[in-house]
């Protein structure tokens, strides 16, 4: 078995508020795009990776790889939409890995154990597998300042990456997938055309570094993993 990931990194990363695309925006002196090739790195279960990064800043993604990672790291430019930049690295990748993870780079500090129970439930059959959390707050639907109701957090999670799929699983899910019906992740694209997805303990590490408050959160998860 062979196992590629896809990095879509090509997000601009506005509510960062960072000037940058999120993907450079340094975190402890690295890009973040390289914390999350790493992390991925770490778990040792990742054969082959494509990061789609933000056209205009390819070289310098390119540049900030670690020499050693040749060969292991591809950088192609990404799309307009997350699902583009999926589905653009998807279209790079051979038929000689049949596990893909899509990991989002913004999802830097994922630990390597999230990784691996992943591809653990790859091995063991699933056709896709994704990460999941408990939602901890209580969450109502709301509309126009108003509350419609209260949804039962008892069955509501929330979604991580790395998320892994048999290889032609994710080509048909995406072959299918509506351009003007994007889906915020790819197990959403698979499970619109019936397939099964299993579900792996996530991690609270594992989250997404989307606003300023998360910079600095991700800053000290790295300080405590250094103590
Ligand atoms: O915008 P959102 O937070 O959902 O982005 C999730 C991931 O998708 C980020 O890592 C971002 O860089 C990536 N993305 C992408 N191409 C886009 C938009 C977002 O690769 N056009």
């Amino acid at each position: 078995m062979s196992t590629a990931a896809i990095v879509p990194a090509a997000g601009e990363g506005t509510r960062l508020r960072a000037g940058r695309p999120k993907a450079l925006v340094p975190l402890a002196g690295e890009p973040l795009v390289v914390h999350a090739l790493r992390a991925l790195r770490a778990s040792e279960v990742v054969d082959r990776v494509v990061v789609a990064a933000p056209p205009a800043v390819g070289d310098e993604v390119r540049a900030a790889l670690p020499s050693d990672w040749t060969g292991w790291v591809t950088v192609i430019d990404g799309g307009v939409i997350r699902q583009a930049s999926v589905a653009a690295g998807l279209a790079t990748l051979s038929a000689d890995h049949d596990l893909v993870l899509v990991h989002d780079a913004a999802r830097a500090l994922v630990p390597a154990r999230v990784v691996v129970g992943v591809v653990d439930a790859l091995l063991a059959g699933a056709p896709a597998a994704i990460p999941v959390l408990p939602v901890p707050d209580t969450v109502k639907r709301v509309r126009d300042g108003r509350v419609l109701e209260t949804v039962d957090r008892a069955e509501l999670y929330a979604v991580q990456t790395p998320q892994g799929f048999r290889r032609d699983v994710l080509v048909a899910a995406h072959q299918a997938a509506d351009p003007d019906a994007a889906a915020t992740d790819d197990a959403a694209l698979v499970e619109r055309i019936g397939t099964e997805v299993c579900v792996v303990d996530g991690d609270p590490e594992a989250f997404k570094i989307t606003r300023p408050l998360d910079l600095r959160i991700a800053e000290a998860v790295l300080e405590s993993r250094r103590a």
